[in-house]
């Protein structure tokens, strides 16, 4: 039965996406050398559903400083820097509530579309937003 199963398998699309390629590590990439010399088609990312919760998107210019958005992080997520009274957010620890994006008053926090956060470094600088 469980052969049945497994050999089926072979011939049913997956259910899931494959990761694109585009954002997999040169060091696959150029393994994969066809990819990269555009002989193979790219899988573009999964489509992200309206009102999707990813990175927060920080408008530095419209922020005032009012440190409300770090008192209503749960996950302590946000640093307030007084020599220039705005904020650093590091997303390695952000739980993407939007709880901060409900609390500022000026609009300068936002949900992104953007979910491909992953990377070696968590001090990289994809992963700090100021
Ligand atoms: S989305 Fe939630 S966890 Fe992330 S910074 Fe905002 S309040 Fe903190
Ligand atoms: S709540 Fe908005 S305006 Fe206040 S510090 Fe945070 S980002 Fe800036």
């Amino acid at each position: 039965m469980i052969l049945k199963i497994l050999f089926s398998q072979l011939f049913t699309r997956p259910a899931t996406n494959r990761f694109p390629a585009k954002y997999m590590p040169k060091s696959v990439t150029g393994f994969l050398g066809k990819i990269q010399s555009g002989k193979t088609k790219l899988v573009p990312p999964v489509p992200v559903p309206p009102r999707f919760r990813g990175r927060i998107a920080y408008d530095r210019d419209k922020c005032i400083g009012c440190q409300l958005c770090i008192r209503v992080c749960p996950a302590k997520v946000i640093q307030f820097r007084p020599e220039v009274k705005k904020i650093r957010m590091h997303v390695t620890r952000c739980t993407f509530c939007a709880q901060c994006v409900d609390a500022c008053p000026v609009d300068a926090l936002a949900v992104s579309d953007q979910f491909l956060l992953a990377d070696p470094d968590r001090s990289a600088e994809s992963l700090t937003v100021e």
